[in-house]
């Protein structure tokens, strides 16, 4: 919770300001608060979708005190996040996959290395699949977190078809009876048919040693701090893959986490974890209740 502090002084702390510092509920108010939650990120489109609905609310609530109107906004919110399908089941009788895909520099390394010391530390077997095999350096990084983690890696050299990392991990996975295989892959998003391509033949491998209908996880991870950058992000992924939600990192940093509604409404599919630092317990489950509680207490 103390993680989130920015977000929270930020443009809720505003929030609470805002409305206590009104007398009246006026078409004032109303633009006023437009400009506010277009400052936090939470996007323009959204941002009057908010106000529409906060409008209409109050008036349904017969509500006449400005400063009442807070909490109605926290209703309002509310019923923006998805809650279907927000946790991460790890089933006991299989191998559990979980895609990870994302644009470079948006922290997808060091969640996949929060994720294999949250799977350890609850008892699970863990293989990871460096299948970003564009970057040397990603191979390297995502070792080291293995490393540390002590689980086991698959990797080829830099250049190699990530294709075949994902088979080689997945028959790794299985020979070992492990729990969670996670497979990081590249994302370059300047190219979008070879990012849909690539992203398609992985989808195409693991189906293939799984099952046409068994279920795993991709999940787009999204920092937090680039705002509508985020979301562009997220149309595109969405577009060229079947992602089952998301992970926003970087939430300990910024103001405006106000990216998380945007998403959620946008592309109705659960965020599923937040990063809330740079360390290795810095991944949260993500709990809708709980952030709104800590950005509106
Ligand atoms: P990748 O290129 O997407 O794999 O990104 P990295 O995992 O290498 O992360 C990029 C930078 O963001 C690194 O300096 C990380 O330490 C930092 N980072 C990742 N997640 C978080 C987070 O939740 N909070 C903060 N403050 N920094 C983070």
């Amino acid at each position: 919770k103390e993680k989130l502090t920015k977000s929270r002084e930020g443009l809720f702390g505003k929030l609470k300001n805002f409305f206590s510092g009104r007398s009246v509920i006026d078409d004032e108010m109303y633009e006023d608060l437009e400009e506010l939650l277009i400052q936090s990120d939470i996007g323009f489109d959204m941002t009057l979708k908010i106000v529409e609905n906060l409008e209409k609310e109050v008036k349904t609530r017969g509500i006449k005190e400005a400063e009442k109107v807070y909490d109605v906004l926290k209703d309002v919110l509310e019923r923006f996040l998805i809650r279907e399908n927000n946790k991460i089941e790890l089933k006991e009788d299989r191998l559990n996959i979980i895609l990870v895909v994302g644009v470079n520099g948006v922290g997808k390394t060091t969640t996949i290395g929060k994720m294999i010391s949250k799977f350890k530390s609850e008892g699970k077997k863990v293989i990871i699949g460096a299948a970003d095999t564009f970057r040397a350096a990603a191979i390297e990084q995502l070792e080291e977190w293995a490393i540390r983690s002590e689980v086991d890696i698959v990797k080829h050299s830099q250049g190699a078809d990530p294709g075949a990392v994902v088979f080689d991990t997945l028959k790794a996975a299985k020979s070992r009876n492990m729990d969670v295989a996670i497979i990081d892959t590249a994302g370059r998003l300047h190219n979008k048919k070879n990012l849909m391509d690539e992203l398609s033949k992985i989808n195409k491998i693991i189906k293939k040693e799984i099952g046409e209908n068994e279920p795993y996880e991709t999940l787009l991870v999204i920092d937090g701090t680039t705002g509508q950058n985020g979301l562009t992000q997220a149309r595109v992924f969405n577009e060229v893959t079947k992602l089952t939600g998301f992970v926003i990192t970087k939430l300990d940093g910024t103001a405006k986490g106000g990216i998380i509604f945007a998403i959620s409404e946008e592309l109705k599919k659960p965020v599923k974890f937040i990063g809330v630092g740079e360390g290795i317990e810095d991944l949260r489950e993500f709990d809708a209740d709980e952030f709104i509680n800590a950005i509106f207490e």
